[in-house]
């Protein structure tokens, strides 16, 4: 089948529906459907008609080549794992957005269909502590059917000295779906993702990454925009992210994902706390609030991270919390209707005062954890999709 015919056929529902989406008219597709080829001047339409049919389109779809489109949620995500946000192309972060957003559009409470991963076996394999992100992982994937295992690191044979892949080769045996890990060292899910036979999801690793705290905190704020009646698009938007930077796997995968969105991403911390490669993350860096928070519409707190630090990395908590503290004061400096955000744990009083983060006129942290259940909904059906594409 040509492109323009899955494209027509498949998005759209046939030449009418597609003549109607596209404001052309039905002789006009005809032509497209039979030629089996669209004009260039015609993609940017299409693609932007084509997202509210969920399909999300790139002009490399518009070659002979092209794969067919289809507009079912997953279609095209053929990841086998989410380790990084540098392993996804833009289809691929809006097709899990997209199921984010379907599954907190579902109400996640109250969420009837146990089918999609029916069958499955999820094991979250945590070895540094989580709230958040272990619960969010188990309710994700009981709410979509999967048999859950949480593994207590504590009482598990890695305490007695078992080392990880050994532990991965165990975990393998029982023969998982998804494993959802957590570790201490920079790269240890991504060594498990090449021995074990399973998707694997990167649940935090060291300072290197934690992509699903970046798609919940993406998917959070188009929500947030588009709930006060703007554009939900993150395109265009300057975000500050604030604090303990160096130490921060939010704060990696968040500058990724939100550069890869059209974001005007800025980092302001003390100069201590900066990575030393700053300069190649495509970011605005200041070492004062007043002046970073000037125009930004999202503030993203960072935790500061006392147990990777060795040293004296601040003078003391009270000094940085003057400095670097958001409190109403240092909130006034940002946007009129500026959003506040922080992953969690908050440690308040050092990294943000509590009344700025309870007021829930300006801060999303609630919605951040609801957004992160129905988020990993929309990461384990993406896998469990690519999975079965790959086996049919
Ligand atoms: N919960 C986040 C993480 O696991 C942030 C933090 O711990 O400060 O990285």
């Amino acid at each position: 089948m040509s492109y323009a015919k899955s494209i027509i056929d498949d998005i759209f529902g046939g030449i009418r529906p597609a003549a109607r989406a596209l404001d052309r008219s039905a002789s006009t597709i005809q032509g497209w459907h039979e030629a089996g080829t669209i004009p260039q001047k015609h993609w940017n339409d299409i693609i932007e008609a084509a997202k509210a049919h969920d399909a999300y389109l790139t002009p490399q779809d518009f070659f002979e080549s092209a794969a067919p489109a289809a507009a079912s949620f997953g279609y095209g995500f053929k990841q086998p794992h989410c380790l990084s946000i540098d392993d996804f192309h833009r289809p691929d972060i809006e097709t899990l957005l997209s199921l984010g957003d379907h599954y907190l559009d579902l109400g996640v409470q109250k969420n009837p269909d146990r089918s999609t991963l029916r069958g499955k076996t999820l094991i979250n394999l945590f070895f540094e502590n989580s709230t958040r992100t272990e619960k969010s992982f188990e309710l994700a994937g009981k709410r979509l059917g999967a048999d859950v295992i949480s593994m207590q690191v504590a009482t598990s044979s890695v305490k007695k000295g078992e080392t990880l892949l050994d532990t991965a080769a165990t975990l393998n045996a029982m023969n998982p779906d998804i494993l959802v890990v957590r570790h201490g060292s920079s790269g240890a899910p991504a060594l498990l993702a090449q021995k074990v036979g399973c998707s694997v999801v990167n649940a935090g690793d060291g300072m290197h990454a934690h992509p699903t705290q970046a798609l919940l905190d993406a998917l959070t704020l188009r929500r947030a925009f588009a709930a006060k009646g703007e554009d939900g698009q993150i395109d265009g938007r300057r975000i500050a992210i604030c604090g303990d930077i160096l130490h921060s796997r939010v704060a990696r995968s968040n500058v990724k994902l939100l550069n890869r969105l059209g974001a005007e991403v800025r980092l302001i911390g003390p100069p201590t706390l900066l990575p030393t490669d700053v300069d190649r993350w495509g970011v605005e860096v200041f070492h004062d609030m007043e002046k970073g928070l000037d125009g930004c519409d999202v503030i993203m707190m960072l935790r500061l991270q006392l147990e990777r630090m060795s040293g004296a990395f601040v003078p003391s908590k009270r000094e940085y919390f003057h400095f670097y503290g958001l409190d109403r004061a240092k909130l006034a400096f940002a946007k009129d209707g500026a959003f506040v955000m922080h992953p969690g744990p908050m440690n308040r009083g050092v990294e943000i005062s509590s009344d700025v983060a309870d007021d829930p006129e300006v801060s999303l942290i609630t919605q951040q954890v609801e957004t992160g259940v129905a988020m990993r909904m929309g990461i384990l059906h993406a896998l469990s999709a690519a999975q079965d594409g790959a086996s049919s």
